[in-house]
C-alpha cells in the first residue's frame, strides 16, 4: 500500500520521539512491502517562531491531504507567556476542529513489567485492557461562557448527530474488540445525559445487537476504573467526562511515557495520532524520552487510518517484547540503568527486522 503521512514533530521531546517513530514506521514499511512517504511541517511553539502563528494554513493543507498525521507534542516555557496573544496549544485545538477530530481514543494496556511503576495494586492490573473514547468537540467546553459580577456559567449542550457519531465508533471499535460497550454519563441529573443514554441504547438496539451495552454513571464509573479495570472493553462518555477518566486512566499504566491516542473524524477521513503526554520540557534535548508511547501512537495510525491491523499488531508486539526484555528509558527504569530515546528505539526495531 502507498500512504502519504504527515509528521508534526513540534515542541520539546516532540522532535525527538516522532524521529524514532517514523523509523518504526519504515522498518514496517520495508518489512510488509508498503510505500510510506513522510513530510514534516511545522505546528505550535516552532510555528510560531517561523510562521507567527501555531497553526500555519500550510500544515493544515498538507494534513487535510495526508493519509494520516502523526503528532509529537507542542508548548513549552518559550511560549507559555500568560500575556501571549498566541500559545502552542491553539494549534492543536484548532487542527482538531479543522479536521472534525470528534473522537479521542486512548487505550490503556498494562503490561507486567511496568506493572509496580503504578501506584495501584499490581494485582489489580494484571491483564488491563480498554479504550476510553472522549467525545472531542463538544459539551460544556464548547458551550457559551457567562461571567457577571457574582456568577458564572458554561453551557452544557450535545446535538443528537454529535452524540450518534461518536457512539457509533465507540460500537464498531467494540466490534472490532471483545464486543462490549460501557457508556458513562450522569443520567440521574443532567438533561445532556438522559438524551445521550436514550441514544446509545437505540443505537445499541437497532444496529449493534452484538454488541453487549452497559451503562454506568460518571461517579461510580472513576471507583470502577480503580477498583475493577479488567471489566472493561471499550468505554465511551462525553468531552469532560472523557477528560478526567482518561486521566485517572492513565496512572494504570505505570508511565505517561507508554500511553498512545488518537483523534477521528467521520470514516475514511484523515486522523491524528500522538502520545497523550505532553512536550516535558524538562527533559527535551538529552534524548531520554520514552518513545513507546509514539511509536504505539504510529501503530494506532496504522490501525485505525491505514487498516493495516497485522503491521499495528507487529509493532505493539515489538514494545511488548521489548519491555519483557527490560528495555527501559529513565521513566521506568531504576536508575542508573535507563536507555536512551535511540536505545529504547533500537531495542523495538530489533524485533522487526
Ligand atoms: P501538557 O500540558 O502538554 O499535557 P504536561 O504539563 O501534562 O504537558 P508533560 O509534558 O506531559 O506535562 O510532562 C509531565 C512529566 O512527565 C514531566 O516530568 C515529563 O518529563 C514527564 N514525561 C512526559 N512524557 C515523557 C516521556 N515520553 N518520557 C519520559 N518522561 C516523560
Ligand atoms: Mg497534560
Amino acid at each position: 500500500m502507498q500512504a502519504n503521512i504527515v509528521v508534526l514533530p513540534g515542541d520539546g521531546i516532540g522532535p525527538e520521539i516522532t524521529a524514532v517513530a517514523v523509523d518504526v514506521l519504515r522498518a514496517v514499511a520495508a518489512r510488509f512491502g508498503h510505500s510510506f512517504t513522510f513530510s514534516e511541517h511545522d505546528i505550535g511553539g516552532i510555528a510560531i517562531d517561523n510562521h507567527g502563528e501555531p497553526l500555519p494554513a500550510s500544515t493544515l493543507d498538507a494534513c487535510a491531504k495526508a493519509d494520516a498525521v502523526l503528532l509529537g507534542a507542542v508548548g513549552g516555557p518559550k511560549w507559555s507567556d500568560p500575556n501571549a496573544k498566541v500559545r502552542p496549544e491553539q494549534g492543536l485545538l484548532a487542527i482538531r476542529k479543522a479536521l472534525g477530530l470528534f473522537a479521542n481514543l486512548r487505550p490503556v494496556r498494562t503490561h507486567p513489567a511496568a506493572l509496580n511503576a503504578s501506584p495501584i495494586k499490581p494485582e489489580l492490573l494484571r491483564d488491563v485492557d480498554f479504550i476510553v473514547v472522549r467525545e472531542l468537540t463538544g459539551g460544556i467546553y464548547f458551550g457559551d461562557k457567562t461571567r457577571d459580577a457574582d456568577s458564572a456559567s458554561d453551557l452544557c449542550r450535545y446535538t443528537t448527530v454529535e452524540i450518534e457519531r461518536v457512539l457509533r465508533s465507540a460500537f464498531r471499535l467494540a466490534q472490532q474488540r471483545r464486543g462490549k460497550l460501557t457508556s458513562v454519563d450522569k443520567a440521574n441529573v443532567l438533561e445532556t445525559s438522559r438524551l445521550w443514554r436514550d441514544i446509545a441504547a437505540r443505537i445499541g438496539r437497532e444496529e449493534f445487537p452484538d454488541v453487549e451495552l452497559e451503562h454506568q454513571l460518571v461517579d461510580s464509573m472513576a471507583m470502577h476504573l480503580i477498583s475493577k479495570p479488567r471489566a472493561y472493553d471499550v468505554i465511551v462518555t462525553e468531552n469532560m467526562f472523557g477528560d478526567i477518566l482518561t486521566d485517572e486512566a492513565s496512572m494504570l499504566a505505570g508511565s505517561l511515557g507508554l500511553l498512545p491516542s488518537a483523534s477521528l473524524g467521520e470514516e475514511g477521513k484523515v486522523g491524528i495520532f500522538e502520545p497523550i503526554h505532553g512536550s516535558a520540557p524538562d527533559i527535551a534535548g538529552k534524548g531520554i524520552a520514552n518513545p513507546y508511547a509514539t511509536i504505539l501512537s504510529a501503530a494506532m495510525l496504522l490501525r485505525h487510518s491505514l487498516g493495516l491491523e497485522a503491521e499495528a499488531t507487529t509493532i505493539e508486539a515489538a514494545v511488548s517484547a521489548a519491555l519483557d526484555a527490560g528495555q527501559f528509558t529513565a521513566d521506568l527504569a531504576a536508575q542508573g540503568q535507563a536507555l536512551s530515546t535511540q536505545q529504547a528505539a533500537q531495542a523495538v526495531l530489533a524485533q522487526l527486522t
